[in-house]
Parts: structure tokens; C-alpha cells; sequence
């Protein structure tokens, strides 16, 4: 189709100026991510209580063995935001650490996630469930105006990560 064919007012749509930008657009680019990274030790078992040993085993492998199993975790928290324009800072390092600490590590570090961390006694302690169960602690931590949080990665090994990107608290009540 030729150009020629393009009503004027189309045409002059496609040659909006760069400099007629949206607010949205605006605020994008000022957003920025901050990660923190921490590790913990903590062991568990892969099982569904509500399972036969059988089916846990066909399901889960040997990472249903009930005696359990330990990794090292490392988990990388990501907050995103603007800049304060007095500080510099989306959000402050220091009480990340601390509210990761006091939330995840302190708690789970070196323990048995299915004997000693509920809801793990209900819920199979999988990456994934692990991962929400993170989110769900620092979410309700991180209070600040121009910082919310992104993303919870949570390595069980080097080569294996999941990314938790929010948790539907609606489904987390039932
Ligand atoms: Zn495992």
C-alpha cells in the first residue's frame, strides 16, 4: 500500500515528535530495580502428606526420602522504584537486610522446613511453594512510598531458580 493511501490524520500520528512523551513513559524510565542477596541452609522433604509413599515417590523421586535432604539456598530479593531525590536511594539497604533476615534467614536457616517452619507442615516445600512463602514475609515488610517488591529468586542449586513474582493473598486465605 502506498503512502498516499495514509489519511492525514494517521500520518500524522506516526510523526508524533519524540519529545511529546507520556507520563507513563516518563516514569519508566526513572524506575529503577535493587536487588539483595542472602543465603540459608535448611533441609526438607518433597512429599504431599495427603499421598500415598508411593505416589510421592513416583511424583517426587528421592527427594520424597522422609529422612529428608539439605541445600544451600540463596535467594535474591528485587524491589522496584524511583530514586528519593534526597537520598538517592529506592529503598534503604540496611532495613532490606534486616527485613530479610528477620524474615527468612533467622527463621529458616539450618532448620527442617516441614517439621519446623509452618506452613511447610501442610505444604509441600517445593522451590516454588518456598518462593511464595518468601514473597509473602517481605511484601508485608516493605512499607514505602516510592519501592515495591518485584521479584523473590530463590536458587535450591546453582543450575535451578524460580522467580516469584507475587502471591494472590485471596488464594493464600483459603
Ligand atoms: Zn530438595
Amino acid at each position: 500500500m502506498g503512502k498516499a493511501n495514509i489519511p492525514d490524520g494517521l500520518e500524522n500520528a506516526a510523526r508524533k515528535p519524540a519529545s511529546a512523551e507520556t507520563p507513563a513513559a516518563s516514569n519508566r524510565r526513572r524506575t529503577m530495580l535493587l536487588t539483595r542477596k542472602a543465603e540459608f541452609s535448611a533441609s526438607h522433604v518433597c512429599a504431599n502428606p495427603a499421598l500415598s509413599a508411593e505416589e510421592n515417590f513416583a511424583i517426587y523421586g528421592s527427594n520424597a526420602n522422609p529422612l529428608g535432604h539439605g541445600h544451600n539456598y540463596v535467594i535474591e530479593v528485587t524491589l522496584e522504584g524511583e530514586p528519593d531525590p534526597v537520598t538517592g536511594m529506592v529503598f534503604d539497604l540496611r532495613e532490606l537486610k534486616e527485613i530479610i533476615n528477620a524474615e527468612v534467614v533467622d527463621p529458616m536457616d539450618h532448620r527442617f522446613l516441614n517439621r519446623e517452619i509452618p506452613p511447610f507442615d501442610k505444604v509441600v516445600p517445593t522451590t516454588e511453594n518456598l518462593a511464595r512463602e518468601i514473597w509473602r514475609r517481605i511484601a508485608a515488610r516493605v512499607n514505602a512510598p516510592n519501592a515495591r517488591l518485584k521479584n523473590v529468586r530463590l536458587y535450591e542449586t546453582a543450575d535451578l531458580y524460580v522467580d516469584c513474582t507475587g502471591v494472590d493473598l485471596a488464594e493464600d486465605a483459603r
